[in-house]
């Protein structure tokens, strides 16, 4: 939090109360800054499918989204720089070998312009320490069964880092535009805890 000569006082107050919360449970470390973050980048888990549908349909546009995210969502006018500072995106596709699942073990970090506040359950004790043990269980857990022969990696985002999957496009969808297949992604598949 910046601060100039006239509200150093007023921010040094509410520097205290969040840590207050924060010290209690209340709060995630850094979830206000988050919370303003996702404010200014008007973040939604719309742009996260509208992301998925286009890498389905245009194989060019998947090939320059894993290579350099930050660059390639752009071409859809989404940005990883609405807040203080660009944050680093990476984008993992799942495949029939290979299934991604994105935590956060410290706290909460989250690509929030492309999916929107994270949910209680991303932020969530339980979750950030399990899914690093033992992803498989809480992958079922969440409903989602994988094959034994499927290797699951999992990605601790971070303050400069965030992660999003990009889910398998399902079968027997050749029939639907782009706009339908995003109304197919979900937030979890876009976390790795649902198939799509
Ligand atoms: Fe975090």
């Amino acid at each position: 939090m910046s601060a100039t000569h006239d509200d150093a006082p007023v921010a040094a107050r509410v520097r205290h109360v969040e840590a207050l919360l924060e010290q209690r449970g209340w709060l995630a470390p850094g979830e206000i800054d988050e919370r303003i973050d996702a404010f200014a980048a008007g973040g939604s888990p719309a742009h996260g499918a509208a992301i998925t549908a286009r890498a389905w349909v245009d194989p060019g546009f998947r090939a320059r989204l894993l290579a350099d995210a930050n660059t390639a969502i752009g071409e859809l006018g989404y940005s990883m720089a609405g807040g203080l500072q660009e944050q680093q995106l990476t984008v993992v596709a799942n495949s029939e070998d290979e299934h991604h699942v994105v935590v956060c073990t410290l706290c909460s970090c989250y690509p929030i312009a492309l999916l929107g506040p994270s949910p209680g359950w991303y932020r969530s004790e339980a979750y950030r320490s399990r899914v690093v043990r033992e992803p498989r269980a809480v992958l079922r857990d969440f409903g989602v069964e994988l094959p034994a022969t499927t290797r699951i990696t999992v990605w601790d985002a971070s303050a400069e880092s965030r992660y999003m999957v990009l889910p398998r496009r399902p079968d027997a969808t050749e029939g639907l535009d782009e706009t339908a297949l995003a109304g197919l992604v979900t937030r979890k598949g876009l976390i790795g805890t649902a198939v799509v």
